[in-house]
This record gives C-alpha cells, sequence and structure tokens, in this order.
C-alpha cells in the first residue's frame, strides 16, 4: 500500500509489571492496521520468546555493531541489557501509511521525540506500588534479581512520565485498553492529518 501520508509514530512506555505488553497485544487486536515494531536486543530470550517475534535476540558485539552502521532510530541500556530500534523498518512502514507503535523504555522516546516531534506518547503507570511489584513477581520469568532490579528501576523510569503526551493508569485492564484505543482514534482524527485525508472532499463542500 501506498499513500500520500506518512503513518502516525505511536511510542508506549512502562515501569516493568505495568502490564504494557499486554495492553499493546490487545490494542493491536483490536486496531490491526497499527504495525508493531521489533526490537534488537542483547538481552537472552525468556521461556517461550521467540527470535523475530518478541524481539532480534543479538549478540553484544553484534548489537554494536549495528549501533555503529547508524541502523537504530534510537536505541538505549535499560536493566542492563541493550535495546534498539530499527530506524528503516519504522521509516518504510511510516512512509507506506502505516500507523506504527514502538514499546520502548523513557530514553529511546526522548531520542526520538526530538528527531520525530510528530509522534505521540503514552506512558502507562500501575495503580500502586504493591501492584506493581505483585504483577511483577506473578510473571514468573525472571529471577528474584532481575525482579529486584526492575522494581528499583521502575522509580527512574516513572520519574519520566510528565513527558510524555498521555498518561494511562492501568488499573482495570479494559479501561486502560479502551483509553489507549481512544487515544489512537483521536490521534487518527486530528484536524492536520484530517484536512490532508479529506482534501477533495473539503473543497467539494468549499466549492
Ligand atoms: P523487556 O526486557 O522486559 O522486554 O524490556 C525491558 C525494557 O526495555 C522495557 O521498558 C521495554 O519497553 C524496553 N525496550 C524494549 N525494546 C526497546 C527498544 O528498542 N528501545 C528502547 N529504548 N527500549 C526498549
Amino acid at each position: 500500500m501506498s499513500t500520500d501520508q506518512d503513518g502516525t509514530l505511536f511510542m508506549v512506555a512502562a515501569p516493568s509489571g505495568a502490564g504494557k505488553s499486554t495492553l499493546v497485544n490487545a490494542l493491536l487486536e483490536r486496531e490491526p492496521s497499527i504495525a508493531l515494531s521489533i526490537s534488537h536486543t542483547t538481552r537472552p530470550p525468556r521461556t517461550g520468546e521467540e527470535y523475530g517475534r518478541h524481539y532480534y535476540f543479538v549478540e553484544r558485539a553484534e548489537f554494536e555493531r549495528e549501533v555503529a552502521g547508524g541502523i537504530f532510530f534510537e536505541h538505549a541500556q535499560v536493566h542492563g541489557n541493550f535495546y534498539g530500534t530499527s530506524r528503516k523498518t519504522v521509516q518504510d512502514l511510516l512512509r507506506q501509511g502505516r500507523d506504527v507503535l514502538l514499546e520502548i523504555d523513557w530514553q529511546g522516546v526522548a531520542q526520538i521525540r526530538k528527531a520525530k516531534p510528530d509522534c505521540v506518547s503514552v506512558f502507562i503507570l500501575p495503580p500502586s506500588r504493591a501492584e506493581l511489584e505483585r504483577r511483577l513477581r506473578r510473571r514468573g520469568s525472571d529471577s528474584v534479581e532481575v525482579i529486584e532490579r526492575r522494581l528499583h528501576n521502575s522509580r527512574g523510569e516513572i520519574a519520566h512520565a510528565h513527558e510524555f503526551d498521555y498518561i494511562i493508569v492501568n488499573d482495570r485492564f479494559e479501561d486502560a485498553l479502551d483509553g489507549l484505543q481512544a487515544i489512537v482514534r483521536a490521534v487518527r482524527q486530528r484536524s492536520g492529518l484530517q484536512c490532508l485525508r479529506h482534501e477533495a472532499l473539503i473543497r467539494e463542500l468549499l466549492a
């Protein structure tokens, strides 16, 4: 598909355990035209994670070669591992008119916001610290050390929530999902986009 208009770049960030991936996956079921960007990471796969579906799992040396080669739109170190978003994949999709969603941390969001100010950023908050901790422990796929590290780092992530365009509290899942979908739908109706999309209609109505 090719259109005259670029798609919108959405970014969703959250502390580990806020339920971000579950929310994003449910959003993609409701809005299947959104393309999810698959990141590169040096983190080892969790049980059940697949190369190319959850992440492109790479060795540290390969990741460094990719950084040097300028392939990343943004990249950052998070919880001791490296993560990066492929520039070409995202830009190709946007140019085809597809909306693209990145699940990345606040550092990546800050880099992309500078390069592409028309992006849309959403921060997901857990309803309480106790609930964040409960959700992180319930996941069961991370070691105690990894969980403790992520809990500790959550404060650093949450301290950046105010920099985002939207904040959603993920207390009742369905409410949070409705909120996320409402953001996507509202962004798609912004007048700048609509004026381009409906140029012919507006011309006809003005004639
Ligand atoms: P996890 O290891 O739990 O999959 O992800 C850990 C953190 O890294 C999450 O906050 C996730 O959003 C973030 N992350 C995943 N991919 C990327 C990426 O490509 N860039 C950046 N900056 N962060 C990422």
